[in-house]
């Protein structure tokens, strides 16, 4: 039997928008840095699991903006929902594949919180764009791995 390390399998881990970290991952090719994200992660002693959905599908960066046309992202899981990019290409499909990367890498890493960009149509926590307006609702990756039983802050919520 493998002799385990004093330290091997012990570090808690958490995903986290890749954005948040100061990876230039956003539409827009820039980064959303948060000190507060940093400090947090240190004082909580919690390794990160860097992830961007967008990326993941396949989306280039820099890329188009992308926002809700109808519903939420538990809606565009059900089918019902919608998201589009600026120059309304149909993005549901893209979306929903990029969530269930992360949610593999969740798996993947042991992971059961995840900390994401608040009002992102993939990331955002408690709000979202329903095309120019900002309103309550999650984005699509937040919504699959809140239904699968992870629990999700945003970096308003530190
Ligand atoms: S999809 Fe999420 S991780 Fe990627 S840039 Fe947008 S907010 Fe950041």
């Amino acid at each position: 039997m493998a002799k385990e390390r004093p330290s091997e399998g012990k570090a808690k881990t958490i995903l986290i928008s890749a954005c948040l970290l100061g990876l230039p991952t956003r539409y827009d090719g820039k980064t959303k840095l948060s000190q507060r994200v940093i400090d947090y992660l240190q004082r909580e002693d919690l390794l990160p699991i860097p992830v961007c959905p967008e990326q993941l599908a396949g989306m280039s960066t820099p890329r188009e903006k992308t926002f809700f046309h109808s519903g939420t992202g538990q809606d565009v899981l059900a089918g019902s929902g919608k998201v589009v990019s600026a120059s309304g290409q149909p993005m549901n499909e893209v979306f929903c594949r990029g969530a269930k990367l992360v949610l593999k890498i969740a798996r993947l890493s042991d992971c059961h919180h995840a900390l994401l960009k608040e009002r992102s149509p993939s990331c955002g926590v408690h709000q979202i764009y329903l095309g120019e307006e900002c309103v309550t609702g999650v984005g699509v990756t937040t919504a699959l791995l809140i239904n699968e039983g992870l629990e999700v802050i945003s970096e308003e919520d530190l």
